[in-house]
């Protein structure tokens, strides 16, 4: 998208701004994607920084004050804040706006959000695919989204127009749009990003616990695989612990397959079925190339 086009909207405001709320505001005014950006955040210092990067127009810790004469707001806090915010935003939205967020479960935005929301009023869910492990406002940069999927899960019944609005939104920040069921979106993101961000926090949790010499070689020899999950197990706290308490039915389901899995695999190792982890590792390593193919690596 130009700057010479007319901007998409008139005044977004983002509830939230750390590395997600923060790379839109950045790709949004850069490219002039709308006339004014406003943000909420929960303390003080955020909104203060958010205005010193020069991030946004207007900046302050009230969610309901910052959606006045809204006509997109987009909630970018943790998936276990909606509640109290959608509730606090509700009577003060602007007849058309469109609101939606960026969250990582999207079965509890339609459950927590939906109900707060006027008539008139529209709900998108979106998530984009998209982020690092680092968090708040001076993590974010506007190409997070260059070429990564972001998934739109509009309620049935929402207006077609509000979800192609939405979309154009994103697609001018230069991602890829799917639109799916919300029950289908939380099942493939609890084995594709849940249950890997399980996995990361358990392995590096079980190398803490170790005892104090081995934990210092642990680091020491991080190189070997290890590595890549301190990265992964370095992500934000309170947002992950929202995303496994808000998508709970499906990632303890696919906790349930992968520790079957797990002991398929205990088992082949005990009894020496080299040909079993062969056939395996094989298939695996057929996934990781076909992820390079479809330039998602
Ligand atoms: P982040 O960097 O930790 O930023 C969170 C922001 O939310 C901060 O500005 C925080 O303000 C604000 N906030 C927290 N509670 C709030 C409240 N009650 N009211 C208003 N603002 C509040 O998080 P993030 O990585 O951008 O993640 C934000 C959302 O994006 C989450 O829902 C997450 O599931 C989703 N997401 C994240 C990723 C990723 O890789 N990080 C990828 C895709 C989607 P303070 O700084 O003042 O606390």
């Amino acid at each position: 998208m130009s700057s010479s086009a007319a901007p998409l909207f008139e005044r977004v405001a983002l509830i939230g701004i750390g590395l997600i709320g923060s790379s839109l505001a950045r790709r949004i005014r850069r490219d002039r994607l709308a006339d004014a950006i406003v943000c909420a955040a929960r303390s003080e210092a955020t909104a203060a920084r958010a205005l010193a990067l020069g991030l946004v127009d207007q900046a302050g810790t009230d969610a309901a004050a910052s959606v006045a004469g809204a006509d997109l707001v987009i909630l970018c806090s943790p998936v276990g804040t909606y509640a109290e915010i959608a509730a606090a935003i509700g009577p003060l939205l602007k007849p058309g706006a469109i609101v939606s967020d960026v969250g990582s479960v999207k079965q509890c935005v339609i459950r927590d959000v939906g109900p707060c929301l006027p008539d008139g009023v529209s709900l998108v869910p979106a998530h984009p695919v998209a982020g690092t492990e680092h968090s708040g406002p001076d993590a974010g940069f506007p190409e997070l989204f260059e070429g990564r999927w972001c998934i739109l899960t509009p309620p049935p019944g929402t207006d077609p127009q509000a979800i192609e609005r939405v979309a154009a939104l994103w697609r001018c920040c230069g991602a890829l749009i799917e639109v799916m069921e919300p029950a289908h979106h939380d099942r493939v993101l609890a084995i594709t990003s849940h249950l890997p961000h399980l996995i990361a926090y358990t392995i590096v949790g079980t190398a803490v616990d170790l005892e104090e010499a081995t934990r210092s070689e642990v680091i020491k020899f991080s190189a070997g695989g290890f590595r890549d999950f301190t990265r992964i197990a370095a992500s934000d706290p309170v947002m992950w612990r929202d995303i496994f308490l808000n998508n709970r039915e499906a990632v303890l389901e696919i906790i349930q397959r992968f520790s079957e899995d797990l002991t398929a695999l205990q088992r082949a190792i005990r009894w020496g079925e080299g040909d079993k982890l062969e056939e395996l590792f094989t298939r695996t390593r057929a996934i990781r190339r076909s992820i390079i193919d479809v330039k998602q690596a």
